[in-house]
């Protein structure tokens, strides 16, 4: 990504994170660091509102009129002044005509007189205040309004109780969901400017790996992070550039490299970084830009490469994740993510955690974060609770299919007893 200025360098950004310690780096640290060094993409587009679906929105909306944009019945009934109405005995009132949504009554309404009025019919001029039909009694065209069962003002939707003429409806950076479609269609948009969206190449590394198709010879196996990644990615919304697996060749690996570089602005890679690694992938990242090479106190995910990988004149963020099937779905959730939906343009708020008391006791040593995987259920008592599956070692990929979320457990947190409380971050949610 080329934003035009000037970005700060890797030691810089890391003089700018408090506790920074590439041999054992705390997960916010990382988080922090990463936040400084991604950029923004920057050039906007108009797209289709519907197309607007999971796009960031570039530029903030403002209401351009009022959404109602007229006062208007909230029920099937009968319009009069609230003024005429009286708490303790009951009023009677000729019907003066009818007003309908889309067509509304136009004619003027004398004292003593109300007007028939269906949900969404725009308010008779003067009136105020709509009584249901079910509350009333009809006879002859009159309309028999029992004492105390409505008062002034209600039932009645006032213009711009939804959106006001010149209010902020959405600010920019919003993720757009099916209710901020709604309410730009409310105001008549046919379209949206939405932020191009962000380009992610990714491959794997291995001299082991074979992709799905081809014959697995004794002693390979088949690639399976970039199936988890492609489908991570796709539910960010992002383009996908997928670069299949590349061996332990360098000239193949900065082949890779220099095409994501050119063509991409983040490059995710996985496997080639733990630290006795062999191979040439940290030596051929580390030659083609600015990269660091981290220990992170984090289970699983320890060993991760961070920085900008460089070809003729155009760079992108290099996410280099370490091999292990479940560290790579990890360490995407807890640091590529949001990384991603920045450099996305979004500014989105935290993913919300459920507190759920945990079914069996865990151990966990202070001074890293654990990502153990969870399925949470309501217990008898209506209370969140959530037990572990099975083996969490990071080759068992199955864990991450069997959970509906990952217990976090912090930093500082020590064992955990039964029944005791935890952060769970969910899979899945409505958005
Ligand atoms: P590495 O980080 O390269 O040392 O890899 C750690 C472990 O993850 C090794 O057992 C690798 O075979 C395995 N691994 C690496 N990449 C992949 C992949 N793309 N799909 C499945 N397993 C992988
Ligand atoms: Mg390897």
């Amino acid at each position: 990504m080329n934003s035009g200025a000037v970005a700060p360098s890797l030691q810089e950004i890391a003089s700018c994170v408090a506790g920074y310690d590439p041999k054992s780096l705390p997960v916010a640290q990382a988080r922090e660091f990463i936040a400084r060094l991604v950029p923004r993409v920057q050039a906007v587009e108009m797209v289709a509102l519907r197309a607007g679906l999971g796009r960031v929105l570039a530029k903030g909306i403002v209401a351009s009129s009022n959404v109602p944009g007229e006062d208007n019945s909230a029920m099937d009934g009968y319009a009069l002044r609230g003024a005429e109405l009286q708490a303790d005995r009951e009023r009677a009132f000729t019907v003066a005509g009818a007003g309908f949504a889309g067509q509304h009554f136009s004619g003027t309404v004398a004292s003593g007189e109300c007007v028939r009025i269906m949900t969404g019919a725009v308010m008779p001029e003067g009136l105020d205040t709509v009584v249901p039909q079910e509350l009333v009694t009809l006879v002859d065209g009159v309309v028999h309004v029992p004492a105390g069962v409505v008062r002034g003002g209600d039932n009645r939707r006032l213009a711009g109780e939804d959106l006001a003429r010149g209010g902020t409806v959405l600010a920019a950076g919003r993720v757009l969901g099916p209710a901020d479609l709604g309410l730009l269609a409310s105001l008549g948009h046919a379209e949206v400017p939405v932020f191009r969206r962000l380009r992610v190449a990714f491959f794997s590394t291995g001299n082991e790996l074979r992709s799905v198709g081809e014959p697995l010879p004794p002693g390979a196996v088949y690639d399976s992070n970039r199936y988890t990644l492609w489908a991570m990615l796709q539910r960010l919304g992002v383009d996908t550039l997928d670069l299949g697996v590349v061996g332990d060749d360098p000239v193949a690996l900065e082949a890779a490299f220099r095409t994501a570089a050119a063509e991409a602005d983040a490059v995710i890679t996985s496997g080639g970084v733990s630290v006795g690694e062999a191979d040439h992938t940290k030596a051929v990242m580390a030659s083609l830009g600015d990269v660091l090479f981290w220990r992170i106190a984090m289970r699983p995910g320890r060993p991760m490469a961070i920085g900008r990988i460089e070809s003729h004149g155009r760079s992108a963020v290099l996410f280099g994740l370490p091999g292990n099937p479940v560290a790579v779905m990890v360490t995407f959730y807890a640091l590529v993510r949001d990384a991603l939906l920045a450099m996305s343009g979004a500014t989105t708020a935290p993913l919300p955690m459920l507190r759920a008391a945990s079914a069996e006791a865990i151990r966990k040593r202070p001074g890293r974060t654990e990502y153990q995987r969870g399925i949470v259920a309501r217990a008898a008592d209506g209370e969140w609770q959530v037990r572990i599956t099975g083996s969490q070692g990071s080759g068992i990929l199955r864990s991450m299919s069997e959970a509906n979320g990952l217990v976090v457990l912090g930093h500082e947190q020590g064992d955990v007893g039964v029944g005791e409380l935890v952060d769970v971050m969910p899979f899945a949610g409505i958005a």
